[in-house]
């Protein structure tokens, strides 16, 4: 009878250890996208009562909750311009003042709208105690890196009519038509979690990372109402964005979608694309939606485990057909391939294993060895154009990018590059990609005119804090023009009575915020007065002639230190 058990229980492990065949999503097409677009129609909807969320009018949306005497925006939308054309509308619903806005995460498209909001009522901005350190990184050290990206990536630089929509709204409206961004910090934070009640309303905000680091999640508990930021929206989530971004980690988006699903919201209003009330309804979706994440994340470390590295993990990755199906999954804003590599470099860094990446050789020498293998850049370049014909078209980017390393300027190639990309941007559904193609394609064009969508005003400026102005300093010091240096400079500033000690020292700036003995030169200015110059828009030396700004000893080590660096 032992023996029978023991028959059943190997049978039936034995058929446990069986492979079912995995069956795959059904990719998406570019029509798919046109169609996607519907997320976005224009109008502002009255989730539950008092609960109003505008949609369609920027890149995310603006929420308003009616209090007994004062209202409450979540999220600001991205530009002034915007925010004027959602705050009115507001304000014919309801013409109380504003007493609260609450920041749902650091990104652009939902603080910039702020001062609008702001105006009249000089509300408490709620948000995470980490939300300004990240608002300061992308506008102080990042900002050009980030601005030219994310321009590529949301299709800045390319016609309105090219754009059929972003994925998570219809289009990024900052740098478009003039618009402009209304930044203001948050005047309130918290950490873990924080309950206060503003004009009747109770409101509970709790610290979820996903998307950012920062983001948070609003709970009403007496509307049974739940603002997830922007960890839940109708796409597959952007568990790593190609603008860049500092990892996403994955296991807290997770465990932060299981802190909404397990209060059991009955009304979903995410910062993109439309509300879901039902709360079965919503139970189900954001299920589906956290499993899509740990799926990916599970399955890639289990694959890393084996010792494949994020090319290949990239690759395999796919998620199951009844996750990858559900629409609340689709590609059309990250991508399962993108977040494997994510979760990669997340857990292990930039190595992928491999010893003949440790010290590969130089770009241009590769480039030189392969085309040497083809029989000259000539036949090199008949290949790609073959390729390109036989609509082969990644293949012949690929090799594009050999040409140019071997001869940068070339005409021919250049025109060759500008098709494989149009060609891949036209069938591509992702959006991301789609515009990030299209656009790389136009920047090809000699006739482009570069669009900085974070450009700074004098007016943006003035509410940058200038400690990340200062940082920015730091990461622009030229080694050629400052390795014979040493300089040593105390800024006095006269509005904020903030002092901070700047030592350019051979290709290295320290900056310290407070005053170091030793420094004959000092220099005094309003903060506004050296944000302008630090950022480009005015100049030291009429700074100096003016008297705007003001040295006392040697104005030349101060001419020194800037002429070290390159904005
Ligand atoms: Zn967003």
């Amino acid at each position: 009878m032992k023996y029978f058990f023991y028959l059943l229980l190997l049978s039936f492990l034995f058929s446990c250890s069986e492979e079912i065949e995995i069956e795959k999503t059904l990719p998406t097409t570019p029509e798919d996208l046109k169609e996607h677009s519907a997320e976005f129609t224009k109008e502002v909807i009255e989730v539950t009562d008092g609960v109003h969320m505008a949609i369609g009018f920027a890149l995310a949306n603006a929420m308003m909750v009616e209090g007994e005497d004062s209202n409450i925006i979540i999220d600001t939308t991205g530009t002034v311009e915007t925010a004027r054309e959602v705050k009115e509308i507001f304000q014919s619903i309801n013409p109380n003042p504003i007493s609260a806005i609450i920041y749902t995460h650091n990104h652009g498209d939902h603080v910039y709208g702020a001062s609008v909001f702001a105006e009249e009522s000089d509300p408490e901005i709620y948000a995470h105690s980490s939300t300004e350190k990240y608002i300061s990184r992308v506008i102080g050290i990042l900002r050009p890196i980030i601005s030219s990206r994310s321009s590529k990536m949301f299709g800045n630089v390319l016609p309105n009519e090219h754009i059929e929509n972003n994925g998570i709204g219809p289009f990024l409206e900052i740098g478009k038509d003039g618009r402009t961004p209304g930044l203001l910090y948050p005047t309130k934070v918290f950490e873990d979690q924080m309950e206060f009640e503003v004009s009747g309303i109770k409101i509970v905000l709790y610290h979820a990372p996903g998307e950012t680091n920062d983001q948070l999640f609003v709970w009403l508990p007496e509307k049974k109402a739940l603002f997830p930021g922007d960890n839940f929206y109708k796409t597959f989530p952007n568990l790593y964005t190609i603008r860049g971004t500092p990892y996403r980690d994955l296991a807290g988006w997770v465990n932060s979608l299981d802190m909404m699903r397990y209060l059991e919201p009955e009304h979903l209003i995410p910062s993109h694309t439309r509300p879901i009330s039902g709360k079965q309804e919503i139970y189900e979706k954001l299920t589906t939606y956290r499993d899509g994440i740990q799926y990916v994340h599970d399955q890639t470390i289990r694959m890393m485990n084996q010792g494949m590295g994020p090319d290949e993990i990239a690759e395999k990755i796919s998620l199951p057909k009844h996750l990858g199906n559900s629409p609340f999954l689709k590609e059309f804003y990250g991508s399962p391939a993108w977040s494997a590599r994510n979760v990669f470099s997340g857990y292990l860094g930039w190595f992928d294993g491999n010893p003949s990446t440790l010290k590969p050789l130089p770009k241009n020498e590769e480039a030189n060895n392969l085309i040497s293998i083809a029989g000259g850049w000539d036949n090199l370049f008949k290949i790609a154009e073959e390729s390109f014909k036989n609509e082969n078209y990644q293949w012949a980017l690929q090799l594009t990018d050999y040409l140019l390393l071997s001869k940068p300027d070339n005409k021919e190639s250049i025109i060759l590059r500008m098709s494989c990309l149009k060609a891949l941007g036209e069938k591509e559904s992702n959006p991301n990609s789609r515009y990030y193609y299209l656009s790389s394609a136009a920047l090809l064009d000699e006739n482009y005119e570069p669009n900085d969508i974070l450009a700074p005003t004098l007016e943006v400026v003035k509410k940058y804090p200038i400690e990340a102005m200062l940082e920015s300093l730091k990461v622009s010091v030229v080694p050629e023009k400052s390795i014979d240096k040493n300089i040593q400079l105390l800024f006095s500033f006269t509005d904020s009575g903030k002092k901070f000690s700047l030592f350019l020292r051979k290709g290295v700036l320290e900056i310290q915020p407070f005053e170091v003995m030793g420094s004959s030169v000092q220099v005094i200015a309003k903060e506004e007065d050296m944000k302008a110059v630090l950022t480009g828009l005015k100049s030291l030396p009429i700074s100096l002639v003016t008297g705007s700004i003001k040295v006392n000893g040697s104005k030349a080590d101060l001419l020194s230190l800037f002429s070290s660096v390159r904005s």
